[in-house]
């Protein structure tokens, strides 16, 4: 698909087998909710949000335990096949548990650094050198994030304190965002100075209210081209968090800004973590900059649709094409760029159906209890009786076999 979107230039940084900025395609990645020590519970997570479709995971690495689990939740990830790069979000510690375990260093193949969390007052500076000294050595790049929760304190302190001696101070939440920006480029510019190559650092500077987050990403974008990581903080749960995270996500991609996202929802109790990679792939196929999975286009119904049999078709038909996916995707190269309508009535059901690959129309109440079935824009056959939906999911296997054959 040709993006109809201009992305900001910026230098490419290898992460394992993936590459995030330069012309790559927007990275999608999500983190773990496991305890990192827990081995196995944190294995069948990553997996599950690699098959989901995450292209980067993060894991917590937070005490000597978890530090000393990475290398084995690397080798049984690998033993299933799930090559997905990991990458070790650190706090506080990070630089003690890279020095006693070098074979965690070497099996993450990204550090998180957090400039704000990294150590207090004199040790702050040390305990920053020795993280990035560990990137230096085992050769990986680093994500300098800032986040306003664990903003340095001192260096906010430093700014509202030049900012109150200006003959018209600005806005106290002004010199936050500058507070923000420059705890990640000067964190970005220090890492140089010791050493890290400049194609090995990526910025983030996450907030949890949308207009702070476009404006802090809008203001570093155009001050650096070091790839940007977005993502609202704390985005919440369920609908709240879904639109918050695409309001912000959405504004800067348009703009170009943005090189990997995450999507940082609470689950639900029970829910499944997998979600934050297919609202984040959603996000990005609804922009046109990625796809991922073919688009089932469905009509809200109304009044004129008082059974809910093509909301269940359209259900069965998403949940269908999901779980073909994993398959489709290496068996049938573009699938992902088909779309596929289920329309409730003859209102717009024709119409909106002759523009999609294939489409159904179904009968609303009081029609003739036919379903016609449009496929390139042609009506092929009409469809009556008990097994519309079977026939229907027929069709649509048929059209990927004829027209997506990676031979
Ligand atoms: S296509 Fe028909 S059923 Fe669907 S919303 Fe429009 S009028 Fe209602």
């Amino acid at each position: 698909m040709q993006s109809p979107i201009e992305r900001r230039k910026t230098v490419p940084v290898r992460i394992g087998q993936v590459v995030v900025g330069g012309t790559a395609p927007v990275v999608v990645q999500s983190m773990t909710n496991t305890d990192t020590a827990d081995v196995m519970a944190t294995v069948v997570q990553v997996a599950q949000l690699a098959r989901a479709g995450s292209e980067l995971v993060r894991i917590t690495v937070n005490t000597e335990e978890a530090a000393a689990a990475v290398p084995e939740i690397r080798q049984r990830l690998e033993a299933m096949g799930v090559e997905v790069p990991l990458v070790g979000d650190f706090h506080f510690n990070g630089h003690k548990l890279l020095q006693k375990y070098p074979a965690c260093a070497e099996a993450l193949a990204k550090y998180r650094i957090n400039p704000g969390n990294v150590g207090k007052g004199s040790r702050r500076d040390s305990q920053f050198a020795e993280m990035i000294e560990f990137a230096c050595r085992y050769d990986k790049p680093v994500r300098i994030g800032v986040n306003w929760g664990s903003l340095d304190q001192d260096l906010l302190a430093r700014l509202m304190d030049e900012n109150a001696r200006l003959a018209q101070p600005r806005e106290a939440t002004e010199v936050m965002h500058e507070a923000l920006i420059r705890s990640a480029l000067d964190s970005a510019a220090r890492a140089e100075e010791l050493g890290l190559g400049h194609d090995h650092i990526i910025l983030s500077c996450k907030m949890s209210g949308v207009q702070d987050l476009i404006r802090i990403y809008r203001d570093i974008a155009a001050r650096c081209d070091y790839p940007l990581h977005l993502g609202l903080t704390e985005a919440g749960m369920g609908a709240k968090g879904i639109v918050a995270s695409t309001a912000a996500l959405s504004v800067l991609l348009q703009e170009g800004i943005g090189d990997t996202i995450r999507i940082s929802l609470t689950p639900e109790p029970g829910g499944d973590r997998s979600e934050e990679v297919r609202v984040a792939q959603e996000i990005l196929q609804a922009l046109e900059l990625r796809s991922f999975t073919p688009v089932v286009i469905s009509c809200p119904g109304c009044g004129r649709t008082t059974s809910t049999f093509f909301q269940q078709l359209a259900q069965d038909i998403q949940d269908y094409i999901r779980t073909q996916m994993p398959q489709w995707r290496s068996q049938y190269p573009g699938v992902e760029n088909m779309t596929v309508a289920v329309m409730g009535c003859v209102v717009n059901g024709p119409g909106e159906s002759k523009h999609a690959n294939i489409g159904i129309s179904l009968p609303g109440t009081g029609e003739k209890p036919v379903a016609p079935v449009y496929v390139n824009g042609e009506k092929t056959v009409t469809l009556k009786g008990e097994g519309i939906a079977r026939e229907f999911q027929h069709i649509v296997e048929r059209y990927v076999a004829e027209h997506y054959s990676s031979a």
